[in-house]
């Protein structure tokens, strides 16, 4: 049995269709509240977890792989093997602000974001100065009522940004699912992975 963990949400709805044009006939992810949930042929074993949850769980073995954000991926940086990007889901992580903020040489600036460890590597980068305000979420209301002079943030459509009077200032990196898996699971469950990862590719039409 192969024991998947994927990132309840946006992934889980497109990876939902994924899997069942795959062959993996499950239960429908949006209308269950099981979080353990065994497709048809009893081979597959999805765990509907937190998107940032979703590396633990195989990171420490208790799943043999995942599917989740290339964000959780960035900011956490787990153990783990990175196999391939999903053709769904897209989106970028992105600097936004209020159109014309300009950073200033050598002038420190206060950032707002889930993804503290992105946004500090962003900056250093970029040689600026930069005070990071860890918020959960509804980070757009941080420049509006100036906590800060900035997000680090997902944009997909832009419109979350676009009713709060905010634009995307800069692009940090494009996102992704990506199909992760560990050290143990590639060893132990190799054929039955490899298997599953050769369909996957291929309805992703990653590979022929
Ligand atoms: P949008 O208005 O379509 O640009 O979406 C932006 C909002 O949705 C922001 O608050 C993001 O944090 C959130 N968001 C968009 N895409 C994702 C994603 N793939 N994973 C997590 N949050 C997302």
């Amino acid at each position: 049995m192969i024991r998947l963990a994927i990132a309840k949400g946006r992934i889980s709805s497109e990876a939902e269709t994924l899997l069942a044009q795959a062959g993996l006939e499950f239960p429908s992810f949006d209308d269950t509240r099981k979080l353990i949930i065994s497709d048809k042929s009893g081979l597959y074993e999805v765990l509907l977890v937190k998107p940032a949850d979703t590396a633990v769980y195989v990171e420490t073995g208790v799943a043999d792989c995942g599917i989740v954000g290339r964000d959780v991926i960035e900011e956490t940086d787990p153990d783990v093997f990175r196999l391939f990007s999903m053709p769904f889901a897209q989106c970028k992580m992105c600097v936004a602000g209020k159109e014309g903020f300009e950073y200033k040489a050598a002038k420190k600036i206060v950032a707002a974001s889930k993804y503290v460890r992105c946004a500090e590597r962003h900056f250093k980068q970029k040689q600026i100065p930069c005070n990071v305000i860890m918020l959960n979420g509804s980070v757009e209301i941080a420049p509006l009522l100036d906590m800060s002079d900035v997000i680090v943030d997902i944009v997909q459509t832009g419109k979350t940004l676009k009713e709060n009077g905010l634009v995307v200032l800069e692009e940090v990196f494009d996102i992704a699912p990506v199909f992760i898996t560990n050290k143990a699971a590639l060893k132990t469950k190799q054929k039955e992975l490899y298997e599953l990862i050769d369909i996957l590719e291929k309805q992703a039409g990653i590979s022929q």
